[in-house]
């Protein structure tokens, strides 16, 4: 069978880019049996789990204003979610994080979280949430067992909050925000994507507001996994962002931090905060991705920009073939590509918007 998937912006059929063992080796290299490690040696401890592809918001950079979501007989069950889990951390999986659409749209989420915190070898459980509901959800989610948490807010202003996410919602996000702090989560990060036209009017309120409330604050470059058509004009480069950050906030110096982090970290020369920037496009960290991805339907994608995954619901129905499923991890990871060309004319953007794959 051709390998290689139809590009319409350049219509042509173009390879699949370094998917899978590097040609010299050829079929002579399997995939080690008791780690989930690819060709290129990287070695994966990282699962984001998506647990639902609905979403109170519609932000443009990430779905279609008109979207249709899954049935919930689609997606996976709470048990089903943490037997990938325990098979993962069989293999060295140690980090979840918890995402979506909008994670907190699936009823009583804590309850996943008290599962996952008892699988042996995670260690580290995080949530990706828009806010809007984390109020309510807060206290129930801290006393399951979570702890990190990463809120999504583009700006401060109630206008480009609703033309970025075309629904209201910022006083509930930034309510959210508050309780979260209250109810003794940490650390809490603040992501804001940086879209050109948007990010300029928001970058230097959100460093201080962050400031001010002991959040993290990490901008993310626009990538393009939304239903838009993305631009490489809309995005904004990290020295821009970081510089008009320290000019009006304060100097910045850069924070050493974990290797395998994405973030380019900096650190108020004051001690009072941080500031990261996520640039995949303009620095991509492939070299060091050490992340698997499970969608809430339950399919193992070894990148956010795999055009091929791997479907376990049918390892998980009617019961768990653990076994297949660690095989089925293994072999994911195995094949993973060397990175994801979003810079090479080779790029193929896959079929999945963000909100059905889990950011
Ligand atoms: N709904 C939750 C939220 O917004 O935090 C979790 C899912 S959302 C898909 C995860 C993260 O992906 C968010 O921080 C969001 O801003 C980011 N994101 C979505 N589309 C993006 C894009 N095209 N480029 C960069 N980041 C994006
Ligand atoms: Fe929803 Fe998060 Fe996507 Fe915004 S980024 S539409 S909040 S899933």
């Amino acid at each position: 069978m051709e390998r290689g998937v139809r590009n319409e912006e350049l219509g042509m059929r173009v390879p699949l880019p370094l998917a899978g063992a590097p040609a010299a080796f050829g079929s002579a290299l399997r995939a080690p049996t008791s780690a989930l490690v690819d060709t290129f040696g990287r070695r994966h401890n990282n699962l984001r789990v998506s647990v639902t592809d609905r979403c109170n918001l519609r932000c443009t950079y990430c779905m279609p204003e008109d979207v249709t979501f899954r049935d919930k007989s689609e997606l996976l069950t709470f048990e089903e979610l943490a037997a990938v889990v325990r098979v993962a951390a069989k293999l060295g999986v140690n980090k979840v994080r918890l995402t979506g659409g909008e994670p907190l749209m699936r009823k009583e989420l804590h309850k996943l979280v008290r599962m996952l915190v008892a699988v042996p070898g995670i260690e580290d459980i995080g949530l990706t949430t828009n806010g809007v509901l984390l109020a309510e959800h807060a206290r129930e989610l801290f006393a399951a067992g979570l702890r990190r948490l990463n809120v999504s807010l583009d700006t401060l202003d109630e206008g480009r909050f609703f033309a970025l996410a075309r629904r209201a919602g910022l006083p509930q996000v930034l309510e959210g925000l508050a309780e979260a702090k209250r109810a003794g989560f940490a650390p809490i990060k603040v992501n804001a994507v940086a879209v050109r036209g948007f990010i300029e009017h928001d970058a230097v309120p959100l460093a201080r507001y962050c400031r001010d409330h002991g959040f993290e604050l990490r901008f993310i470059e626009y990538m393009p996994i939304g239903a838009e058509p993305w631009e490489r004009d809309k995005c904004v480069p990290p020295s821009e962002l970081l510089a008009t950050v320290a000019r009006a906030v304060g100097a910045l110096v850069p924070a050493n931090g974990d290797p395998s982090n994405p973030a380019l970290e900096f650190a108020y020369a004051d001690g009072r905060g941080t500031v990261g920037v996520i640039a995949s496009v303009s620095r991509p960290f492939c070299r060091s991705c050490n992340r698997l991805r499970l969608t809430a339907d339950g399919k193992l994608r070894n990148c956010l920009f795999a055009l091929n995954e791997t479907d376990v619901k049918g390892l998980l129905r009617p019961a768990v073939r653990e076994a297949d499923l660690a095989d089925a991890l293994r072999a994911t990871v195995w094949a993973k590509w060397e990175g994801h060309e979003i810079n090479a004319a080779s790029f193929v953007k896959p079929d999945r918007t963000m909100h059905t794959i889990g950011g």
